[in-house]
This record gives structure tokens, C-alpha cells and sequence, in this order.
């Protein structure tokens, strides 16, 4: 390839509205046959918002809502924004000591109450029936369910309580399917990996036309599970716009930031599609595959 060549590919590209990290990009772009995409916020909005809150007997669905958003100021995840827009007006007391766990979820203090708002997988203790109740009609419906534990500061040895579940949904971009046909036309397989919830997942994946999803995973299997595909011989792009997408998107032979994600994601791809829109995605793999065959 010459520079000259390339140096269009890349100025094209910028029109396109997509940054290339250098010309030999396009290179790998050209190769890929596998695409992984993350769910929230890649194939989905990410524009999540609270739509059931479900408290345990006792409990007060403000003071439930007050607990998570106090918690959440802190974090910069979807499910985090959506639980601020639902909880802000009832807040009284700021947090302090928080704690993101990648993948599981939030933790703080507030008052004297050490609150978390985590995954219902990572949950440890017993959820009251309307609690799982709760959250398996969350799931069932394609939304995403957390749960409210609280503990007692001044009590290390005390387990934390499940007071209230909290289930967020956000909306399919309207481009996402086309987008996926059209990965499909360019001869990639499209396989949806995510940390979220299989039902969510699958509701997901089989509206904008995926077949195969994995659900429920860590940063750190999302990479595994690339470095996988690469051991089996594919050429893998992946697609993610979270903090937790960041070690997979490196692991990726082409690794594309979604530009309405995080800083992390965009520093770890070779690539950022400025708009969130998918079908630019299938636009660089066409603008890569052209540039290339026209210089040889
Ligand atoms: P995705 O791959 O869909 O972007 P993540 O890995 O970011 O998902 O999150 C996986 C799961 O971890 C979420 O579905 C949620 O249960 C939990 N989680 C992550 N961040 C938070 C948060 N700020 N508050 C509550 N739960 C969270
Ligand atoms: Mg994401």
C-alpha cells in the first residue's frame, strides 16, 4: 500500500466521521470477518431510564430511590445516569467512599448506611420472593434489573439487606439492525457479547437480527472470549463504548469506539465512529476494503 493511497482512505474516513488511530488501519479493517458488538450503547441507546422500582416489605420507595441515586453520583454507566434522573429529588445526603465494581456494580456510603447497587448475579444474600419476582419480570421483558442492598456502617459483621429493585431499559438506535444486515452483506458474522442479563440480551439480538449472544460477562471475558474467536482463526472487530469494553477492544485485531462513549473506550480502539451510528461501522469496512483493492 503507499502512503498516498492510504492518506485518502483516511480523509475519506474523516468525512465518513470516523477518526482512524493511523493509516495502517484500514489494513486490519479490510481483514475482519467476525464483528462483536456490546450491547448498551452500541447496539442499543444507552439512554436508559428507570421504568419499575420494587421495594421489600417495610421499605419506602423513596428512601430507596434516595439510597441508589446518592450511590450512583458517582458512576458514569447508563444504568447509573437513569437511577439519578429517577432518584435526584429525593437525595438529602451526598456519598462518600464509593466503589465501582466493572461488570457487578456500585457501592458507597451514605449516612450511616454502606449502600450497593449491584448486578442481581452478583447479589449474595437472600432476595425476598416479590424482590426476585421483581427481577425476573425485568429480565423476561428485555429490561435490566439491579438490586438495592443496605448495611449498617457501624456493624462489620452485619449482612447487608436487599431493600428494592430497580429495573432500567433503554431503546434499540433505530440503525442497528439495518447496520447488522449490512455486516452480513460485507460476509461478517455478528455475535453480541455483553454484561448484562440474558434476557435482556436475547430481546436485544433478536430484533436487529443476531443470533449469537453471549450475556453475563466480565471485562475480562469479554477479552477472553475475542482472544477465543482469534484462536480459531477469525479476523475479529469489536464495537463498545464503555470503560468495561476497553480490554476487549484492545485484545480486537480493529477495535471501534463508539464517539458518545467513554474517553477509556475511544483511547482503546483504533478507531471511533464520531456518531454512535453502526452503519458507519459497515461504511469503514466498505471505504477500507476499496482504498486497499485500488492499490496493490
Ligand atoms: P454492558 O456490557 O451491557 O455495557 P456492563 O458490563 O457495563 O454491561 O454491566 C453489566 C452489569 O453490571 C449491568 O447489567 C448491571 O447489572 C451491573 N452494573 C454495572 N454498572 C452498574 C452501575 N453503575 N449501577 C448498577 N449496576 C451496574
Ligand atoms: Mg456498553
Amino acid at each position: 500500500a503507499t502512503p498516498t493511497a492510504l492518506m485518502v482512505g483516511t480523509g475519506r474516513g474523516a468525512q465518513l466521521g470516523i477518526l482512524l488511530k493511523g493509516p495502517e488501519v484500514l489494513e486490519s479493517t479490510r481483514r475482519v470477518d467476525t464483528i462483536v458488538l456490546d450491547k448498551t450503547g452500541t447496539v442499543t441507546s444507552g439512554d436508559m431510564s428507570v421504568s419499575t422500582v420494587t421495594v421489600a416489605g417495610g421499605q419506602d420507595e423513596s428512601q430507596v430511590l434516595a439510597w441508589a441515586a446518592a450511590v450512583e453520583a458517582g458512576s458514569e454507566h447508563p444504568i447509573g445516569r437513569a437511577v439519578i434522573a429517577a432518584g435526584r429529588d429525593h437525595v438529602t445526603e451526598k456519598a462518600r467512599d464509593f466503589v465501582s465494581t466493572q461488570g457487578a456494580g456500585v457501592a458507597a456510603t451514605v449516612g450511616d448506611k454502606r449502600v450497593q447497587v449491584l448486578s442481581p448475579g452478583k447479589v449474595t444474600v437472600p432476595l425476598p420472593g416479590d424482590l426476585a419476582d421483581a427481577v425476573s419480570t425485568a429480565e423476561s421483558g428485555g429490561a435490566t434489573a439491579v438490586v438495592v442492598l443496605v448495611g449498617d456502617v457501624n456493624d462489620a459483621a452485619s449482612e447487608p439487606v436487599a431493600v428494592g429493585v430497580i429495573a432500567v431499559a433503554d431503546r434499540i438506535k433505530p440503525s442497528s439492525a439495518e447496520a447488522i444486515a449490512e455486516f452480513r452483506r460485507l460476509g461478517l458474522t455478528p455475535k453480541l457479547l455483553t454484561g448484562d442479563n440474558e434476557g435482556a440480551a436475547r430481546a436485544v439480538a433478536a430484533e436487529v437480527g443476531i443470533d449469537d449472544v453471549t450475556a453475563g460477562v466480565s471485562p475480562q471475558r469479554k477479552l477472553e472470549v475475542i482472544a477465543e474467536l482469534q484462536a480459531q482463526g477469525h479476523v475479529v472487530a469489536m464495537v463498545g463504548d464503555g470503560i468495561n469494553d476497553a480490554a476487549a477492544l484492545a485484545q480486537a485485531d480493529l477495535g471501534l469506539a463508539m464517539g458518545t462513549g467513554t474517553d477509556v473506550a475511544m483511547a482503546a480502539s483504533d478507531l471511533t465512529v464520531v456518531s454512535g451510528d453502526l452503519r458507519v461501522v459497515a461504511d469503514a469496512i466498505r471505504l477500507a476494503r476499496r482504498t486497499l483493492g485500488t492499490i496493490k
